[in-house]
């Protein structure tokens, strides 16, 4: 879509934290400006789809969160800036789906309150888009750090091909109902004490379509899409968190008269780490060390996500003191840059000792007990002082 990078709030002159009832309004007016049967501009087309889009997404406080979160990455997988890999995602249906977008959406907002759509008029009139579907899936935490492919199976609908949405066999064998001619509704008068009554109902002979096919699609059986099972290839980007909603275009619920599918959405759930606590794109552990390694500082290795990696540990480095491992934490899903790891340090405090051992801490406690400053004795001076004991 042209013009896909501006900002959605841009595009309908609001504020971020603009309520529902502004966006509605924002967008029936942009609407009533840039609507094709009433504003035969060049441009004034792709604007009203650009508003159109903007408004889909805005209106759906699910999709809205998503978009105010990661940008046009969070509700458009092929979108700029998202992940790499999952160019797949819309498949063919992009197409399709972009032509008729929101379709149903427009009638309503545009007809608003007060005001009989005629979507609920004539519900089986117009191409209608079918609704998103959701779902969930579990990932391991091995998964989301270096990003996964999964088969996934799919069942869906897609608009027939050979006839387009349309269910006839050909251009041919559409006709305008005989009945209704083409309106979807027959008009009753009756008589009655009040005067001449005129009542409106869906025509029996076409539901309400104000169409008669006289030879069916032989590939949808006249029901214009199709139904694919498919084992669908998810690509599931590396850094992925949990909450985050993967989308597939055009494969949700089956749209109807020629409209497009919904979108399905799969949101990832990951798997928690015991050891490696996410935060954001930087991952916290924490490293057992002894405190004779704490006194003198140590090089050796730590665990990262990505494996091992040795550090130097400085010498009389504290209980909880902390070391930060750069670009060893999660990758962002929208860019290339990488979290950090950050190392908390446990100090661990032998419970028992060998007697060699002991012999030295002695001999390192008589060197010690030179030192004036030592921290107990200077402790209780200060409190002496203070409460005048
Ligand atoms: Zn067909
Ligand atoms: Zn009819």
């Amino acid at each position: 879509m042209a013009n896909q990078k501006r900002d959605l709030y841009e595009i309908l002159g609001i504020s971020k934290n603009a309520t529902q009832e502004e966006i509605k309004a924002a967008h029936r007016k942009l609407v009533k400006q840039y609507h094709p049967d009433l504003n035969k501009e060049p441009g004034a087309e792709e604007k009203f789809k650009e508003v159109q889009n903007a408004y889909d997404i805005l209106s759906d406080e699910k999709k809205r969160q998503l978009y105010d979160q990661y940008g046009y990455a969070g509700i458009d997988p092929n979108a700029a800036g998202g992940f790499n890999g999952a160019g797949g995602f819309n498949g063919n249906f992009g197409d399709f789906g972009e032509a008729f977008g929101g379709f149903g959406d427009i009638f309503e907002s545009f007809f608003g309150a007060g005001r009989r759509s005629n979507a609920e008029r004539n519900p089986n009139r117009g191409p209608i888009r079918g609704e998103d579907e959701f779902t969930s899936m579990r990932i391991s935490f091995m998964d989301s750090v270096r990003g996964v492919e999964v088969k996934v199976p799919l069942t869906y609908y897609k608009l027939c091909s050979h006839c387009n949405g349309t269910g006839a066999e050909s251009a041919k064998d559409v006709e305008t109902c005989p009945t209704c001619r083409g309106t979807g509704t027959i008009k009753t008068q009756t008589q009655s004490f009040f005067g001449t009554m005129i009542s409106e109902k869906r025509c029996p002979t076409c539901n309400g379509t104000g169409k008669r096919i006289k030879t069916p699609c032989h590939e949808c059986r006249g029901e214009g899409y199709i139904k694919v099972k498919e084992q669908y290839n998810l690509k599931i980007p590396q850094g992925i968190n949990s909450q985050r909603q993967l989308k597939i275009a055009g494969k949700g619920k089956v749209g109807k008269n020629g409209g497009p599918c919904g979108d399905l959405y799969i949101e990832i759930i990951v798997e928690q780490s015991n050891d490696f606590k996410r935060d954001g794109n930087n991952v916290h552990i924490e490293f057992p060390i002894t405190s004779t390694d704490a006194i003198l500082g140590l090089r050796c290795e730590v665990p990262t996500i990505y494996g091992m990696t040795t550090i130097d540990i400085p010498s009389g480095i504290q209980n909880g003191d902390t070391i930060r491992i750069k670009n060893k934490g999660f990758k962002d899903v929208r860019s290339d840059v990488f979290g950090d790891e950050i190392v908390h340090i446990k100090v661990v405090v032998p419970s028992s000792l060998s007697s060699d051992e002991k012999q030295l801490y002695e001999q390192i406690r008589n060197v010690e007990s030179r030192k004036k400053d030592k921290p107990n004795d200077k402790y209780n001076e200060k409190i002496k002082r203070a409460y005048k004991m």
